[in-house]
């Protein structure tokens, strides 16, 4: 099983990283993509996948952080991107206009400048795009169309932890994209702002185009709710996925990992 976004990087496992990844892989994960938000966790990211041959880097700025970025900023990514080839992919990059009780939402004429830059130096670098979005599917979707000319990546990449509704992922599949399914599809009910369940997401998800992820620390699957979410737990997002596809687990496996490696150009 691969789990296409994770953040090992990220200070939540500074103090047992090396229990967290044996764990992930004697549980059956083959490989850990790490995600990234900023210069200095794309920078890290890359120091992991350097280190650790099953482990990989997505380099990229949140949307959230879009306004923090210094002039030169693309310079450095593009830098980080060059200096290993172990980086697979930009992200995660998009919009987000959740109004997070920290920092509001950003500017987002700030977050699509920030965006729209990322998507250019990806194919100025041929690499995958690994995109965020949050309640802010129409304005991705027009960046995306308005882009294509540029965007000569075969598949372009995939809209990580999918939310929104069918209609939306319509849209998306047909785009090309690849669709990358979380722990909170575990989770009752609907999502704050949201009007589509998430297994019904993953019904209208053809599994070719599924890839399984973490979002670790975050979003931790049930009975984890709560907790600090781990790479090991997309086994869980797996099997889940499996029951409410009604396909086995084995094929989920076999398929999303297969799906995995043609996105990232993984071997
Ligand atoms: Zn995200
Ligand atoms: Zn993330």
């Amino acid at each position: 099983m691969i789990d296409v976004h994770s953040h090992m990087q990220f200070n939540a496992f500074k103090n047992d990283f090396d229990q967290v990844i044996k764990k992930a892989f004697e549980n059956g994960v083959e490989i850990i993509i790490n995600s990234s938000t900023s210069l200095e966790s794309s920078n890290n990211a890359v120091e992991l996948a350097e280190k650790y041959e099953n482990l990989f880097a997505i380099i990229g700025i949140h949307p959230h952080d879009a306004d923090k970025v210094e002039v030169g900023w693309d310079k450095e990514l593009i830098r980080i991107a060059k200096s290993s080839k172990k980086v697979v992919g930009i992200g995660e990059i998009g919009l987000d206009y959740y109004s997070h009780s920290s920092n509001g939402v950003v500017d987002p004429l700030i977050q699509k400048k920030v965006f729209i830059r990322q998507i250019e130096i990806a194919n100025e670098l041929n690499l995958p795009l690994q995109i965020h979005n949050r309640q802010a599917g129409n304005d991705i979707l027009e960046i995306i169309n308005d882009k294509l000319s540029i965007i000569k990546m075969d598949p372009p990449g995939m809209f990580h932890c999918m939310s929104g509704n069918i209609e939306f992922l319509k849209k998306v599949l047909d785009l090309g994209f690849f669709i990358g399914f979380d722990g909170n599809i575990t989770y009752e009910g609907l999502a704050k702002g949201e009007d589509t369940l998430l297994p019904d997401l993953v019904k209208n998800t053809p599994i070719e185009k599924l890839v399984v992820e973490t979002d670790a620390p975050l979003l931790a699957p049930i009975p984890y709710r709560g907790s600090r979410n781990e790479p090991a737990h997309v086994i869980i997002v797996g099997e889940n996925i499996a029951k409410i596809k009604n396909l086995d687990k084995e094929k989920v496996e076999k398929i999303t990992t297969e799906n995995a490696k043609k996105i990232f150009n993984l071997s």
